[in-house]
């Protein structure tokens, strides 16, 4: 597995990127945290959470301008957060906070602040929290420049006594009344390492880099109003910090330059959907000043700002607790350590490789093609039990057995212009459909249509056997090539996206896009109106032609097409992707169940394990087909699916009858112990279902057990116990001998399961 590759996946994740409030706050103050510790009615963690970016919080936290507040993603018909409104909540009901001042070491060095406005005592507070001695000089009586020109029922001016006393008290020494001119700061420039004038007037003109807030005198540097022109009291306390921040590399001979443009405000590349939020209007204090509960109230109103797209449309991503930034990590850190232990497993097997978390991703980030390498890495490194994909591995076999693979071309034609590929599931579910569509096609398209029956590969690839697939792949290619590399006809999405991707230079269509071109067959009756959601399968989600081919037949069959939550390029897996369906049945059950809920509709699906999973699940849905060929009844939407079993009998009997009825041909394979009777109930039968295990397999249990003896036998109940080892699996069958049939009392396997997650 490329680790580069995807270390380097993980870095395109933009969902630590900091939200909307923070960039736009020109002193990056966590306003999201902030608010996130109000929503719990922790005041104190708020202050702590403001203080940090915030100096002089008792007072800036009143009387701060709010720059970030027009730009919050709430901000829809006014309604933004009251960001400011909460930042005075905080400084009032969390000032209780204790915070740890650790005593600072003095470094050898001493700064001038001239001017004791708020850019001024920012810069001075900054650069002694550095160690540094600092003077300001303030040709006034007293400090705190515009905030001493604020109405009291604003700020109060205790409030701006009490932090002028900290100043004082962490060692500023500040020297009221003496005005500094451009020829007194030339005296000083020896006694001290650098200046900053904060004062709101200068007599002499200078230039100030915006960047680094030096002027173009030796040891200079500015803010304030004289530099920003703006009476922001927020940008001030950035034009000070900005300073302190050069200062502190200028007396250290550092680049002043370096790394400096995420300083003040700049855009948040974070990406927030919020149509899906209901944003109520703004909470209004009601005495002027929020109560602690109005706080409260006004910061749930936040979204809380972050990406996760990926995770809100995704069960497994949810299941799992990781985004996918920290999956990567995990599948990093374990690559060589754990994957192939059962934590691993499970998780790595639970993800349907369906693609969505790419789809909605703003940077494109698609777990499934992660996964679906980790699982080639595991089954490279033999860290992927047999087991695991045993079940639809060796349905895959049995598709391109003797038992269903049929490779033809038309009846009575030597050469294919094209030819239908059904795929195994739908030959599985609805045998009945595919030889009707398969007419159609006879009957509508010149050249000769051939026939192919078999498996595309899907479940190799899904179980990461690449090997495997690949051969898959070549044998499916040298088979075209003898029809003459027609043009292929899918009527399965996952056959069409395989081939799409593995056989580049052979024309792939879909059965749907035929119909759509060629005209509806004849006696497909209209719908009279009704609704349906279309359920876009997961393995096409970025084929539009399908995905409108199938709309518009409905449409012309008179439905009404309304789509689900999540749809075409957006749509959901059905829960059989990825091979979750035998690797973890109890999940796809969930991620079926999460599909379902997206549409109060009935469901229109195009794929037939969508289509069977859903009805399994209870939605009623109708495959495509059952709108052309079952002209949409209203029962066949909750058609009883067929069992794993019925679904290999069906394969065979469609092989079987299509040799006898279009090419006359018998079809003389016979299974040893086919003809075995077998009888059992209702609950055995739900159990071998989900345990995988198929009659036929009973079958051969007790057909060898009959033959060699090789048995235990129960005199109490009259039970015979037998088991049977075929590759990997012991299959175990109690039963007892009826006449000439066999009653089935319990039936159980040796193969891992994978549950949970
Ligand atoms: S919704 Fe909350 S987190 Fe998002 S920008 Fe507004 S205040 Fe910040
Ligand atoms: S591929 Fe599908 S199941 Fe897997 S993480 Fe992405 S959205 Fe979730
Ligand atoms: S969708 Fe997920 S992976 Fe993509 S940027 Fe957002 S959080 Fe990161």
């Amino acid at each position: 597995m490329d680790l580069e590759k995807l270390l380097s996946m993980q870095k395109l994740c933009i969902n630590d990127n900091p939200a909307t409030c923070v960039t736009e706050c020109p002193i990056h103050v966590d306003v999201k945290g902030f608010i996130c510790e109000i929503r719990k009615g922790d005041f104190e963690e708020a202050y702590r959470i403001l203080s940090k970016r915030m100096p002089f919080i008792n007072v800036i936290g009143l009387v701060c301008d709010h720059p970030c507040e027009n730009l919050c993603v709430t901000n829809i018909n006014g309604n933004a957060i009251s960001i400011h409104e909460l930042e005075k909540a905080v400084t009032i009901y969390g000032s209780m906070a204790k915070i740890k001042t650790l005593p600072i070491p003095k470094i050898d060095k001493k700064i001038a602040i001239i001017g004791g406005g708020i850019s001024g005592i920012t810069c001075a507070y900054d650069l002694n929290k550095k160690g540094y001695s600092v003077d300001i000089y303030e040709k006034e009586n007293e400090i705190g420049g515009s905030f001493l020109k604020m109405p009291e029922i604003i700020l109060n001016p205790k409030l701006i006594k009490e932090e002028i006393i900290k100043l004082e008290e962490q060692g500023i020494e500040i020297k009221l009344n003496q005005e500094i001119t451009p020829e007194k700061l030339k005296d000083l420039t020896l006694e001290y390492d650098a200046f900053f004038i904060g004062s709101g007037e200068w007599n002499e003109k200078f230039n100030v880099n915006e960047v680094t807030m030096q002027t173009e005198i030796e040891k200079v540097f500015a803010g304030g109003r004289i530099v920003s022109g703006c009476e922001s009291v927020i940008q001030s306390v950035q034009t000070g910090r900005c300073a302190a921040v050069s200062i502190d590399r200028f007396v250290y001979k550092k680049s002043l330059t370096a790394l400096r443009a995420k300083e003040g405000a700049y855009k948040s590349i974070l990406k927030v959907d919020i149509k899906n939020e209901e944003i109520s209007p703004r909470i209004k204090p009601e005495n002027g000043t929020f109560t602690k509960e109005e706080a409260i109230n006004e910061a749930l109103r936040c979204v809380q700002c972050e990406c996760h797209k990926c995770v809100k449309a995704c069960v497994h991503l949810q299941k799992v607790k990781l985004d996918p930034k920290a999956y990567i990590r995990t599948i990093n850190q374990n690559e060589r350590i754990i994957l192939g232990d059962h934590y691993a497993n499970k998780t790595i097997n639970s993800c349907t490789e369906c693609g969505l978390c790419g789809a909605v991703c703003p940077t494109s980030i698609n777990m499934a093609d992660i996964i679906n390498e980790t699982r080639i890495s595991m089954v490279f490194r033999n860290k992927m039990p047999l087991s695991t994909h045993d079940f639809a591995l060796k349905d895959m076999e049995f598709t391109n057995s003797k038992y269903f693979e049929l490779i033809k071309h038309q009846p009575g034609m030597n050469n294919s212009k094209y030819v239908f590929y059904p795929g195994c599931q739908l030959s599985a579910s609805y045998s009945e459909y595919v030889i009707k569509s398969y007419n159609y096609l006879m009957e509508k398209l010149d050249g000769g249509v051939g026939l192919y029956l078999g498996c595309c590969g899907a479940p190799a690839k899904w179980a990461g056997r690449q090997e495997q697939y690949d051969s898959s792949i070549e044998k499916i290619k040298s088979n075209l090539e003898k029809l003459g590399n027609p043009i292929v006809i899918t009527a399965c999405s996952t056959c069409f996206s395989n081939f799409g991707e593995s056989l580049k230079n052979i024309r792939i269509k879909s059965l749907w896009e035929v119909f759509d071109e060629k005209g509806i067959p004849l006696g497909a009756k209209p719908g009279n109106g009704k609704t349906l959601a279309v359920h876009d399968a997961c393995t096409t989600r970025n084929e539009k032609g399908i995905q409108e081919s199938i709309r518009n037949i409905a449409k012309r069959l008179h439905y009404e097409i309304k789509e689900p939550e999540f749809t075409k390029q957006n749509t959901k897996c059905c829960g059989y992707g990825g091979l979750v369906y035998y690797t973890n049945k109890e999940f796809s059950r969930e991620v079926t169940q999460d599909r379902i809920k997206d549409s109060e509709n009935d469901f229109l699906a195009y794929c037939a394990m969508c289509r069977d999973l859903f009805v399994l699940k209870g939605k009623k849905t109708y495959h495509i087909l059952d709108l052309i060929y079952g002209s949409g009844k209203e029962e066949i939407s909750d058609m009883k699916v067929p069992t794993l079993s019925d679904r290999r009998a069906n394969r065979f009997k469609l092989k079987k009858e299509l040799l006898d009825n279009l090419w006359g041909e018998k079809m003389e394979i016979k299974d040893e112990y086919n003809d075995l009777k077998i009888v059992f109930g209702q609950e055995l039968r739900d159990k071998i279902e989900d345990e995988l295990i198929l009659e036929g397999d009973i079958k051969r249990v007790i057909g060898y057990a009959q033959k060699t003896n090789d048995s235990f036998y129960n005199p109490e109940n009259g039970h015979i116990l037998a088991w049977k080892r075929f590759v990997n699996i012991t299959f175990w069958v109690e039963y007892q001998k009826v006449n000439d049939s066999f009653n089935i009392i319990n039936a159980y396997s040796h193969r891992m399961e994978v549950k949970g997650v």
